[in-house]
């Protein structure tokens, strides 16, 4: 099978090693995951140089079997940790962040998808972090109508779900989730309570068409979804899925501003954008307009 060579846009260094160990420093006190370490993220320089990361709850085995991803696949992951919210919410504090992003694995084995172990943290975060702007990136809850309402009642600032790419490679690479129903949550979210912001995000590179991204972004648009970001998608290691493409820069930015013409509020689009990457510029460019 041949394999593509890593266009020089996406070669990086990695961050400052002293930097690198204050945010594992607390990681490790708290005992807390992030994605930026088990989905090897690219920006993970970047971002803990910052003093940033996007923690990752109930664990670090997902019950899905997505062919991109590098999070490790088990039916029968580990019992949650009731510990966690208030231990992500310490962290915070000790991290001084302004705007944390949380996500999770996705846990197919809890009745409720982990949406009250979602909703503790929140709470956790709002008692002892009041002004730390909340961005969770939820996973789909099965499609469990009471289980999302939860999390949205909860009140956190942003909530965020990522389509990760177009329908038609769903059977392929995310053999276990539906694009329709990722879509209808979104769209919940709104209905519940429109004022949280929602964002959405997907990869190109795993053999999309143009065409198939700009449906993409209008049936986003059509449940009201006011950010989204889109990233070029990494193989992270032989096992997974091949890059069919590595989409250059330029493509990058026809795709940002056909979606600003369709009418995202905030755009991110390019090589190294990931959901969480710089996730405060999106929330702040919403507030100031
Ligand atoms: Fe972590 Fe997101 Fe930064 Fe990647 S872009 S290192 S996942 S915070
Ligand atoms: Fe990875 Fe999320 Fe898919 Fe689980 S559901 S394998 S964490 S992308």
């Amino acid at each position: 099978m041949a394999y593509l060579r890593k266009p020089d846009w996406l070669r990086m260094e990695l961050g400052e090693r002293k930097f690198f160990s204050n945010v594992n420093r607390v990681l490790d006190r708290y005992s807390l995951n992030t994605i930026c370490n088990e989905a090897d993220c690219p920006n993970k320089g970047e971002c803990f140089n910052k003093g940033t990361a996007t923690f990752l709850i109930m664990g670090k085995n997902c019950t899905r079997n997505c062919r991109f991803c590098k999070v490790t696949k088990i039916l029968s992951p580990e019992e949650l940790n009731p510990m966690e919210p208030l231990n992500i919410a310490n962290a915070i504090k000790e991290m001084k962040l302004k705007h944390t992003v949380i996500t999770s694995v996705t846990r197919d084995d809890i009745p409720d998808g982990g949406a009250e172990h979602f909703v503790n943290t929140i709470l956790e975060i709002k008692k002892l972090c009041p002004d730390v702007v909340i961005e969770v990136l939820i996973p789909d809850f099965s499609g469990d109508h009471k289980a999302l309402s939860k999390v949205v009642n909860a009140a956190p600032d942003i909530i965020s779900h990522n389509v990760e790419t177009v329908p038609s490679l769903y059977s392929t690479v995310r053999p276990m989730s539906l694009f329709e129903r990722s879509v209808k949550l979104l769209g919940r979210v709104k209905k519940i309570n429109s004022n949280i912001f929602t964002k959405s995000g997907f990869m190109v590179g795993l053999g999309e068409k143009e065409e198939e991204i700009v449906d993409l972004l209008c049936v986003l648009r059509n449940v009201d979804c006011d950010i989204v970001t889109i990233g070029q998608y990494l193989q992270p290691s032989i096992k997974h899925y091949n890059v069919k493409e590595y989409v250059h820069p330029l493509q990058f930015q026809k795709y940002a501003e056909i979606a600003r013409n369709l009418g995202f509020k905030y755009v991110a689009s390019g090589p190294l954008i990931r959901s969480s990457y710089h996730a405060e510029d999106g929330f702040n460019y919403l507030k100031s307009g």
